[in-house]
């Protein structure tokens, strides 16, 4: 395949920047995002929200070589001509499209949330653009009380969020328990009771079903007296502009191994609006890996994409929660220890000894170790399961060997993190700390102990 010449992305978000970025020197990339705001990390909207972080401090790098054209919003793709039509006429072309269009929040069926004229209640909220941080940001000091409806892991950031802002904040989960989706019951009720400690009321098994001038009505006949209203519990794949261009469409854009269309291949798709074999994927690590693997395969390399194993991590103040592909529904011996004194819940799922799932709430210390054997299907004695998750005291990140993963979202190891001369270094060679930031005491750690050992005789 030779380079091609103008790489047109839509969606200027973080599988966009990181193919950007993989491109560089390679191709001549233009962004094309909808929204206003230069490219910035939307896993650390929260944290913008909850104050720690400044929006400047979650700008995403962008390559000096790339157009990036903000409040661009594609609204034809015209395949024939190889060019893109923006919401004003004017048209982009292409010699390869690659569409990052991320996902979109659905509303929930709960009466009330939109108003007569059509516009939403002006309590309820949005969470998961810029423009959308900011506008519950400015309602945030007029506010008394909140509530998060969702209990996913969204949910609970923003629950945390709003709750070290000072404000009497409740999450409504209508499954049994937080977490849903990913966790089983037992870690779920630990999560709950973290968040009762810290000053959050969480209602499970309860569904929202009106908004009313009161406040938000449940369907066990509570009314929560509310000035906020966060959803955040429905999202699906941008799809719509792929669906009016012809390009197959299930729940995401259908791509094959190469990530490209199946009906097109100078068309493509990464990120939260892609479907690859049969799954969409939701997070940070699948839609860098495949920016990462489309950025080759666009510069000629033969590279394929076989699917992402699933590394869920919640990024909240408080909570520590980390999941390794599908622990509820993959089958599997269960070893598991709950300490509800220290408010942690463990579980490996075992077979044949592989450890083939986890899940790890409120100690998060051996992650290292346990990513490491996971993904490399190491096989396990019989007494490894149990003794990695007896041990409650942190292992260190210093003693991880080379391999081990330390940075899920960007999937760096250990060696890698040690081959860097500074934390510099580690950003802008390997992506490390620039996805969720989860990982930066350990590449600290990692850091520190490489220049120990520099220095030890
Ligand atoms: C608040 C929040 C917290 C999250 N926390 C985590 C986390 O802790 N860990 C994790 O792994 N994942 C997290 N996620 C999910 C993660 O952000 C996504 O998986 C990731 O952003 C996907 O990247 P993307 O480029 O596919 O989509 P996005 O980053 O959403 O970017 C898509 C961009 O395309 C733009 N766009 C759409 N249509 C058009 C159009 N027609 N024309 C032009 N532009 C268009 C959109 O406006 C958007 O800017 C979180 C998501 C949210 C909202």
């Amino acid at each position: 395949m030779s380079t091609p010449r103008r790489v047109v992305v839509v969606g200027a978000g973080m599988a966009a920047v990181r193919l950007a970025d993989g491109l560089a020197g390679r191709a001549q990339v233009t962004l094309l995002g909808e929204e206003p705001h230069p490219p910035y990390n939307r896993i650390l909207l929260s944290a913008v929200l909850e104050g720690t972080h400044a929006v400047d401090d979650i700008s995403l790098r962008v390559p000096d070589h790339v157009d990036v054209r903000l409040g661009a919003r594609a609204a034809q793709i015209h395949r024939a001509e190889r060019e893109v039509e923006l919401v004003d006429g004017r048209r982009v072309p292409y010699d390869t499209l690659v569409l990052a269009t991320g996902s979109i929040p659905t509303l929930p069926p709960i009466r009330g949330l939109v108003r007569v004229d059509g516009r939403l209640d002006e309590r309820v909220h949005a969470f998961r653009s810029l423009d959308d941080c900011l506008r519950l940001d400015a309602a945030v000091p007029g506010a008394r009380a909140a509530v998060v409806v969702g209990g996913g892991l969204l949910g609970l950031q923003v629950a945390r969020a709003l709750s070290v802002r000072g404000l009497d904040t409740e999450v409504v989960e209508g499954g049994e328990h937080l977490l849903r989706s990913q966790v089983d019951g037992k870690a779920g009720r630990i999560l709950a009771r973290d968040l009762r400690r810290l000053g959050t009321t969480v209602y499970t098994g309860a569904r929202a079903v009106r908004l009313t001038d009161e406040g938000l009505v449940l369907d066990n006949g509570f009314t929560l007296d509310t000035d906020l209203v966060v959803l955040t519990s429905g999202g699906r794949p941008s799809t719509a502009l792929a669906r009016r261009a012809g390009l197959t469409v299930r729940r995401g854009v259908v791509v094959d191994d190469g990530l490209a269309s199946v009906d097109d291949p100078v068309v493509h798709a990464i990120g939260d609006c892609a479907e690859h074999g049969g799954r969409t994927t939701g997070f940070v690590p699948p839609a860098w890996e495949q920016a990462g693997i489309l950025a080759d395969r666009l510069a000629g390399s033969r590279a394929t994409y076989a699917g992402s194993r699933t590394v869920a991590r919640l990024r909240a103040s408080g909570l520590d929660v980390a999941v390794l592909g599908d622990p509820e529904h993959i089958g599997g011996d269960v070893v598991e220890v709950t300490n509800p004194v220290l408010g942690s819940h463990r579980k490996l799922v075992v077979r044949d000894g592989v450890i083939v799932g986890a899940t790890l709430v409120g100690d998060l210390s051996q992650i290292g170790l346990i990513t490491q054997y996971y993904d490399r299907g190491t096989v396990l004695a019989q007494t490894e399961p149990g003794a990695l998750l007896m041990a409650e005291r942190p292992s260190r990140p210093s003693t991880l060997p080379d391999d081990a993963e330390v940075c899920a979202c960007a999937g760096v190891t250990a060696g890698r993190v040690r081959a860097c001369t500074s934390l510099e270094d580690v950003r802008a060679s390997t992506h490390a700390t620039t996805g969720c930031g989860g990982c930066a005491d350990s590449v600290r750690s990692l850091l520190a102990s490489r220049t120990l050992e520099g220095i030890t005789p």
